[in-house]
């Protein structure tokens, strides 16, 4: 399966960051541009500018969140559609962050199915807290948040495990960790289905992360705003 490296900019990045796609593009030889996929997903504000930016680059560009309505009285929000129509190819849906702030599982699945209708592909975020892993719960939880957040009859997803412990603050899960969740993932979503590991992901130690059997790429915050961390990164995602 073609590893997919995904930058979540998070709420970081002007104008004046429009040739970062170009920079990290010139970084990367010719063997991992066509062996990995890579995505970079910036504040709503850059997509437009980064799309344009990207455009000969094998870059692409995606989005961090959506309205599950294709239209109509949501003052500040934005639909799939409308990141659509400006050439986003992902979105991003049901990060913890967005979790933490009220989001529930039924309402990720209602945005992962409006990616699906504006013909985009989710990258559903899933992952447990630190109270849940000491508490012994971590694969039930994750199994549910995936239970509850795809949406029946799916087109093609993508699923991002983010123990919610190790987002933003340099804790990094063990391989081992990892690799037992992963599996478990896998049996519950099969064998066509994407699965990214994020959580401080860093050029010193995804070389072991990317190598763990049934993970498939990474979503990357903090590293994916340094052009030079990310293509790091994206090396040795072969
Ligand atoms: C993220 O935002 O999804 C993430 C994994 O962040 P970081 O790499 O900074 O932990």
């Amino acid at each position: 399966m073609r590893p997919l490296i995904a930058g979540n900019w998070k709420m970081n990045g002007r104008t004046d960051w429009t040739d970062r796609p170009v920079a990290f593009d010139s970084l990367l030889p010719s063997r991992e541009r066509t062996s990995v996929e890579i995505l970079i997903c910036p504040p709503f504000t850059l997509i437009s500018n980064l799309v344009e930016a990207a455009k000969g680059t094998d870059i692409q560009i995606g989005a961090q969140n959506c309205h599950a309505n294709e239209a109509g009285a949501h003052t500040g929000e934005i639909s799939a559609e409308m990141l659509a129509d400006l050439g986003a190819a992902y979105i991003i849906v049901g990060h913890s962050e967005r979790r933490a702030a009220g989001e529930s599982s039924d309402d990720v699945s209602l945005k992962a199915q409006a990616a699906f209708r504006a013909g985009l592909t989710p990258i559903i975020c899933v992952g447990e807290t630190l109270e849940e892993r000491e508490a012994g719960s971590a694969k039930e939880i994750v199994s549910a948040q995936i239970s509850g957040s795809i949406p029946e009859n799916p087109n093609k997803f993508v699923i991002a495990y983010e123990p919610v412990w190790a987002i933003g603050t340099g804790r990094v899960a063990e391989v081992g960790d990892i690799a037992q969740m992963h599996e478990h993932i896998r049996e519950q979503v099969g064998p066509a289905v994407r699965l990214l590991y994020g959580g401080s992901v860093k050029p010193g130690n995804a070389g072991d992360i990317l190598a763990t059997p049934n993970v498939n790429g990474a979503l990357i915050g903090g590293a994916s705003l340094k052009a030079e961390d990310l293509a790091a990164i994206a090396r040795q995602a072969l």
